[in-house]
């Protein structure tokens, strides 16, 4: 079990280290294998990712923490085809992304990834409805109406879709994201800072939410987020510093992630 560090026999028991250690192919949605990715050339290298390998399982909400600059963005734009390793692969399901073209790389993300980011990233000019139902309309798919109407009813917005985002409050802007990464069904969401720029009662419910999309829907959910609190929502955290895995913990608690957090020099 190589890619699990020595460290998580110290926060898990047996049992649950064997259940993190079943992740493999065969289960995981996404997983990278000794990706490294650097920025920069000559003596100004910055060595982003450095020989990352982790699975993620389906139907599992994982959160992924660590200090500023410690590779978190990058190796979350990397699971989502957004960017690519310069070492090391990727694998969607059992679809290696290095393989694929231009245009088959922005199919795969509009038709098998759901993104949520800190700014939310609507379209203003089109009604939450509208923005919900983008990405399947992009793609020349017609709506599932029972889906989108699950969806949409279970992010609590029924009374809002013909609003557009400027009408809408953050927590509301953020659940039309979240909505519209659900909507075609995708191998999995991710989600870079979601409750940024939420207030906490907000990014509470957001949280909430997306722990009720992996119990509910069985999706696979990937956050990144600074937020030791946030982390106790998930199934698993994993924790990065300079560039690699340090650490790896299921079932986590908001004190075992903030002891985790201090080891690892994240801010709390
Ligand atoms: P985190 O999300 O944990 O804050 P990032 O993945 O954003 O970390 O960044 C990891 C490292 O890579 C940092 O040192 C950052 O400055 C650097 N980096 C990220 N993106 C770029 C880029 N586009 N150009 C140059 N350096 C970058």
């Amino acid at each position: 079990m190589g890619m699990f560090p020595g460290g998580l026999r110290m926060w898990a028991d047996a049992r649950t280290v064997d259940a993190v250690a079943v992740t493999n192919e065969t289960t995981a949605a996404v997983r990278a294998v000794s990706i490294s990715k650097r920025y920069g050339s000559g003596g100004s290298t910055v060595t982003a990712l450095d020989g990352v390998s982790v699975a993620f399982e389906r139907g599992r909400f994982t959160v992924i923490v660590g200090p500023s600059g410690s590779g978190k963005s990058t190796l979350l734009h990397c699971l989502a085809g957004l960017d690519s390793p310069d070492a090391g692969e990727i694998y969607l399901g059992a679809t290696p992304l290095r393989r694929l073209g231009d245009r088959q790389l922005t199919r795969l993300r509009r038709e098998r990834i759901g993104f949520v980011f800190q700014s939310y990233n609507l379209v203003p000019m089109l009604t939450a409805g509208e923005n919900i139902t983008l990405p399947l309309r992009l793609g020349g798919r017609t709506p599932d109406r029972e889906w989108t109407d699950r969806v949409v009813s279970a992010v609590g917005l029924t009374d809002r879709l013909s609003h557009r985002p400027s009408e809408l409050s953050g927590g509301q802007q953020q659940r039309v994201a979240v909505a519209r990464a659900l909507v075609t069904r995708p191998d999995v969401v991710v989600a870079d800072e979601p409750t940024g720029n939420l207030d906490s009662v907000a990014g509470t419910d957001l949280l909430r939410f997306l722990r009720r999309c992996a119990d509910e829907f069985g999706q696979t959910v990937i956050v990144v987020t600074h937020d030791p609190d946030a982390a106790s929502y998930a199934d698993r955290v994993v924790f990065l510093s300079d560039g690699r895995v340090v650490d790896d913990l299921t079932a986590p608690t908001a004190e075992l992630v903030r002891a985790g957090v201090r080891r690892t020099g994240a801010p709390a």
